[in-house]
């Protein structure tokens, strides 16, 4: 993988970057352990002043910031001005909230007193996806640098400019070296990163192919591991729906970020009594999509992150047709310069074949209809990701009822799969294991330390 921005707009490239070499990586490590003998040792004040300076600049450079973003993935402006603020909001929430996480936890024993103390672990490596470039970060360094960690993050390499932007705002906000740590490697060598002994533990975010990659090497040298990696959530709409709602909704889930979310709707399962209503109002709404540059403000429809992910997705919506999907809407590579795919709606995919089985990552919607909840619950669970999944009922206890027999590590009633800083996030089945955000992400890399108190005139 060539490490360089390429604007998906144009499809051409703006600025190449040379990988890190094995010297620069070796001082990076040396540097990274160094500094966490002594970030270990700082106060959760200090480490909170850091990440509330690092939510400032971030705020005051929100617009240069969103610009670089769409530049390297191609998201539309308004949407990274929007992930530049969650990424930010996230920094201050673990600020504020991380020494609360992280405190003592007594434990009730028969005798004297016993604790979980939460104690760093040393240098963590983040592998993070271009398809949001600040919060990915942001929700893997803001609790590890809380907790005492100290982070190597090896980014996308199509997202350079981001990459090195992060690391620059954190030796701003007056981090020292080591403190983050950006490394222009690419995916490739992660594996080799993790036979390295000052690397404590990972984290990646991506695909199911660089996630067991990791995993393994983590493995192999007995490093525990957290992996974030596809999904294809569910989209339920039963017969009691909010139709009007639930199809802006469904714009929504598939359409943000272009489509390419881990957590996008991508199937939408509707019981037949709704069945016709709902297909017929949601082709309307992502039909005549205003096309364009993606740092206009106007433009609906913006590129894909690369050439190669329209070519890839354009070849799912190929096999799909062929195995007797009928298009709804769409379906092709836009004539243009840039890497545009028109808004797709496909039905009659048949439940149970290989594309039904794949994660379509951009703005390809599947219908399915089914006769009723049951059927729709057994559909969302015939999938081997379990991601997220969503919902739409007026009866929310019959929503929380279907959302208990969903196996996805999150459901959400009435909305998209979505995050925010003080919800845990994270998936089962092939999606991937263990959790980031919340009480539950800042406890994935910390020594959760026993310390027990014994009186010495305790008999034998
Ligand atoms: P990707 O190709 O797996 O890349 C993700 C990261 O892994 C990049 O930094 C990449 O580096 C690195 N990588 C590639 N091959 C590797 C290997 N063999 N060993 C270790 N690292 C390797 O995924 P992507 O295309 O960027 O992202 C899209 C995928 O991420 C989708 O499946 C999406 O659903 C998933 N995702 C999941 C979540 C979640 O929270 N569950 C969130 C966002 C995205 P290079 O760029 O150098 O190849």
């Amino acid at each position: 993988m060539v490490i360089a921005t390429v604007n998906p707009f144009t499809n051409k490239t703006v600025k190449n970057f040379a990988e890190d070499t094995p010297e620069k990586i070796e001082k990076a490590l040396t540097t990274a352990n160094a500094e966490f003998t002594h970030w270990s040792h700082t106060s959760y004040e200090e480490r909170a002043n850091l990440l509330h300076k690092v939510a400032a600049i971030i705020r005051q450079r929100k617009d240069e910031l969103a610009h670089l973003i769409t530049t390297e993935m191609g998201k539309l402006i308004a949407e990274s001005i929007g992930e530049v603020e969650l990424s930010a909001d996230i920094f201050d929430y673990y600020a504020d909230n991380g020494e609360r996480f992280l405190a003592d936890k007594p434990v009730k024993t028969e005798r004297g007193e016993a604790m979980i103390r939460h104690s760093p672990i040393g240098v963590v490596l983040g592998v993070e996806p271009w398809n949001f470039p600040f919060y990915q970060v942001a929700r893997f360094a803001a609790p590890n640098i809380m907790i005492g960690n100290v982070v190597v993050i090896k980014h996308a390499s199509i997202v350079p400019q981001c990459a090195i932007a992060i690391e620059n705002i954190f030796r701003e906000a007056g981090g020292h070296a080591g403190v983050y740590t950006n490394l222009l490697i690419p995916g490739r060598h992660v594996s080799k990163l993790l036979s390295d002994h000052r690397i404590k533990a990972a984290s990646l975010t991506g695909s199911e192919e660089a996630g067991a990659n990791l995993a393994a090497a983590a493995g192999k040298n007995l490093k525990k591991s957290v992996l974030e990696l596809g999904g294809s959530d569910a989209f339920i709409v039963l017969d009691d729906a909010d139709i009007d709602k639930a199809v802006e909704w469904a714009y929504f889930g598939r359409m943000n970020n272009t489509g390419q979310c881990c957590i996008a709707s991508k199937r939408f399962i509707v019981v037949d009594a709704v069945a016709e209503e709902f297909t017929k109002k949601f082709v309307l709404r992502m039909s005549n999509l205003k096309v364009g540059d993606p740092q206009d403000l106007d433009t609906q429809l913006g590129p894909l992150s690369s050439e190669e992910a329209v070519v890839h997705l354009e070849d799912q919506v190929r096999r799909a047709v062929k195995d007797g999907a009928k298009v709804l809407l769409g379906g092709k590579r836009i004539d243009r310069e840039g890497a545009f795919i028109e808004a797709t709606v496909l039905t009659e995919v048949k439940p149970g074949s290989p594309i039904s089985y794949e994660e379509m990552f951009g703005p390809v919607a599947v219908i399915y209809s089914v006769k009723d909840e049951q059927a729709a619950i057994a559909l969302a669970n015939d999938s081997p990701f379990g991601l997220g999944g969503s919902v739409f009922t007026r009866d929310i206890e019959r929503g929380k009822r279907v959302a208990d027999q969903i196996n996805t590590g999150m459901v959400f009633i009435n909305h998209p799969t979505w995050t925010a800083p003080e919800l845990p996030f994270g998936g089962v089945k092939r999606s991937g294991y263990g959790r980031e955000l919340s009480s539950l992400g800042v406890e994935e890399f910390v020594n959760k330390k026993l310390i027990r108190v014994s009186d010495v005139n305790d008999p034998l």
